[in-house]
């Protein structure tokens, strides 16, 4: 193996140490406990495994979080009534609207009604509108693009002047992590199912973002000697060796791209973790925000 590796479960624990520590900080001083509302849909089962995972987070870093678990069959109203009340709430400082949404609700709608600074999230058109600005500021960026650039940067890769390229341009991962890596000066190309030619674009890329959510896609000799690969897919591959009889991979090849990257995250283990920590700071931000 050639490539250093970026260990996301280690930087996502130092992130969440920080923000535990702020948080018993400002509860020392009297002030309210940073709470996250959770709105959940529906039974999709990864939906509410991944809700229960931030809620399990929030009690551990000493925050509240409040679940609101609705049957599959919520009208658009009652989930805009339900939005806005929380925008209302005083006591309530993060909302997080589980995605995806049943298809009978209008996402785009609900995310815009989530108060900008109460998105920590950073879904709201306002935040991401500011985001893809220059000169101007999100109160909180998406968790997962974040969570990879800051992976990057924990590592020390150059990003300024870099060439990046963007596998996916997904608004919650793709679209933001090129507008994160224009914003830190690199020269982005993003990439979709459309583009011609991936492994001779992807072969010009200092730093490599893949989010496209397909197995092993990205084979090692796509890869620039010493590029800094970043893996956000979450595969399941069947493994027979494993116990549930899968096992998770990313949608970069680990095995060929270790031997040529200079940098890579793995999976599990690398941006996984850092979405709940990136939104357990964005909430702990919030709190202090809306209540100083
Ligand atoms: P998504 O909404 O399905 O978007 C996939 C993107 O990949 C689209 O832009 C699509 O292009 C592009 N794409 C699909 N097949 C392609 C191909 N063969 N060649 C080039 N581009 C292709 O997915 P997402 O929500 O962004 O998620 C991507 C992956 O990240 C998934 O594995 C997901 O599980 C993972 N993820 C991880 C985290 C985490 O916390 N680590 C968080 C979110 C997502 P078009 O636009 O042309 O359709």
């Amino acid at each position: 193996m050639t490539a250093q590796l970026i260990d996301g479960k280690m930087i996502a624990q130092q992130v969440r140490h920080e923000v535990a520590e702020n948080v018993a900080k400002r509860m020392a001083v009297g002030k309210s406990k940073p709470t996250l509302a959770t709105v959940l849909v529906g039974e999709r089962m990864d939906s509410a495994t991944y809700v229960a995972s931030k809620q399990k987070a929030c009690a551990e870093l000493g925050m509240g979080s409040i679940s609101h678990n609705l049957p599959g069959d919520t009208s658009q109203d009652e989930l805009e009534k339900l939005i806005k009340s929380l925008n209302d709430d005083k006591s309530v400082h993060g909302i997080l609207v589980q995605l995806p949404l049943p298809s009978h609700l209008n996402e785009e709608r609900v995310l815009q009604l989530v108060g900008i600074e109460k998105d920590v999230d950073g879904f709201s058109p306002i935040n991401i509108g500011r985001l893809a600005q220059k000169g101007r500021e999100p109160l909180f960026v998406p968790c997962t693009p974040y969570g990879s650039i800051y992976l990057l940067e924990k590592a020390g890769v150059q990003i300024e002047g870099a060439n990046a390229v963007v596998l996916g341009r997904s608004n919650i991962v793709g679209m933001p992590a090129a507008l994160l890596l224009i914003g830190r000066n690199a020269t982005v190309t993003v990439c979709h199912s459309r583009t011609k030619d991936l492994p001779s674009v992807i072969r010009s890329a200092d730093i490599l973002i893949a989010a496209i959510g397909k197995t092993e896609f990205v084979r090692g000799d796509w890869i620039k000697p010493g590029a800094a690969v970043i893996d956000v897919g979450i595969n399941s591959k069947p493994d027979a060796t494993k116990k549930s009889g899968y096992r998770l991979v990313g949608d970069v090849n680990f095995d060929e791209a270790k031997e040529v990257a200079g940098f890579i995250t793995p999976v599990p283990g690398g941006v996984g973790p850092m979405t709940i920590a990136i939104l357990m700071q964005n909430t702990f931000r919030a709190a202090e925000m809306q209540d100083p």
